[in-house]
């Protein structure tokens, strides 16, 4: 047994004020990793690929809150559809019309939030403002019944320079508030990994996504 998973939560958790939720991005990691953060309390696990996701939803107990983190395509929302938790990636409205179809057939809500784009790096998922604005506009956005918009989701551009990862965040920030205005179930800031999550929280986050500070790097 690997009893430095839960000393390494517990650390980050204790750096943590009370109103920021810790993910535990579990993915590639074995369900026995899980299950040692499971007996120590944790309920919120992340991955993003689907098939490990559902198999790993099957495999261990179902008070399990599964969030979605990675990229999502709609082809594969039903796979998930029946039991996850929050959708962290979206950022399209083929998506959004895709979970709602599925949520519907499920006869329930699912929370989502919306990835906006706030790194440098061109090869990051997200939407942009007008892009979100552009949503508002159209009517099928207005028939989303089955979807509960719950905030926003980002990442910062993958560099050392702090400047930059801090001028990102508070760009997801700014960025939140206009969601808020037309949504006022959306109050979650999901930003913040490994390597950037005490800035993140310095700036605002109210949910961080830490894998390999709490499961070691990723093979
Ligand atoms: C893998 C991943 C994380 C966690 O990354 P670490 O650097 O291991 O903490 C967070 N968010 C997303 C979207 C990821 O894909």
């Amino acid at each position: 047994m690997n009893h430095s998973l839960v000393e390494n939560l517990e650390k980050i958790k204790s750096t943590l004020p009370a109103s920021v939720t810790l993910v535990a991005v579990s993915k590639t990691k074995p369900i026995s990793d899980i299950e040692i953060l499971y007996q120590a309390g944790q309920r919120i696990f992340g991955e993003n690929r689907v098939e490990e996701l559902v198999k790993k939803h099957a495999d261990l107990p179902h008070d399990i809150d599964w969030h979605m983190i990675g990229h999502l395509q709609s082809k594969k929302v039903k796979k998930i559809a029946p039991f996850i938790g929050l959708i962290h990636g979206v950022d399209s409205m083929k998506l959004l019309e895709e979970i709602n179809k599925q949520a519907k057939k499920n006869e329930r809500v699912i929370d989502c939030l919306l990835q906006f784009h706030i790194a440098k790096e061109a090869t990051k998922y997200g939407l942009s403002l007008s892009e979100f604005n552009e949503f508002l506009k159209s009517k099928k956005f207005n028939e989303l019944t089955n979807i509960s918009v719950k905030g926003v989701m980002g990442m910062a551009t993958f560099t050392k320079d702090e400047k930059v990862v801090r001028k990102e965040f508070q760009s997801l920030i700014d960025i939140s508030k206009i969601v808020k205005n037309q949504f006022n179930t959306a109050s979650i800031i999901s930003m913040g990994m490994s390597g950037d999550y005490l800035l993140a929280v310095e700036e605002g986050s109210t949910m961080i996504r830490v894998g390999s500070s709490i499961f070691g790097v990723r093979k």
